[in-house]
């Protein structure tokens, strides 16, 4: 049963996508598996400017738990994205909550 606790990350992980929609208020929001913003200019690398600005706002003082969301959502990012260096997106999705 080695592949269950893997799929039950996975499932968390969407939840956290899912979660941003609301977070979010339906704008800035990536398109998958791309992981480039829906608004602003194409192919650019969500989180855009204005995507950081929305979520350091949903989590208000929280940074911790803004670092844990987004860093939540490194897993299903590095499987859709393999090509990218998980350094790359380290610095891109959790790197700028600190
Ligand atoms: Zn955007």
């Amino acid at each position: 049963m080695a592949g269950v606790p893997e799929m039950a990350r996975v499932n968390q992980a969407e939840r956290l996508v899912s979660a941003l929609d609301r977070r979010m208020k339906g704008e800035h929001l990536p398109r998958r598996p791309q992981w480039h913003c829906q608004m602003c200019a194409p192919e650019t690398p969500w989180p855009c400017h204005p995507a950081r600005v929305r979520l350091a706002e949903a989590y208000a003082r929280d940074r911790i738990g803004l670092s844990m969301y987004v860093a939540g959502l490194l897993f299903i990012v590095a499987v859709e994205l393999p090509d990218v260096a998980p350094a790359e997106l380290y610095e891109r999705f959790v790197a700028w909550t600190r």
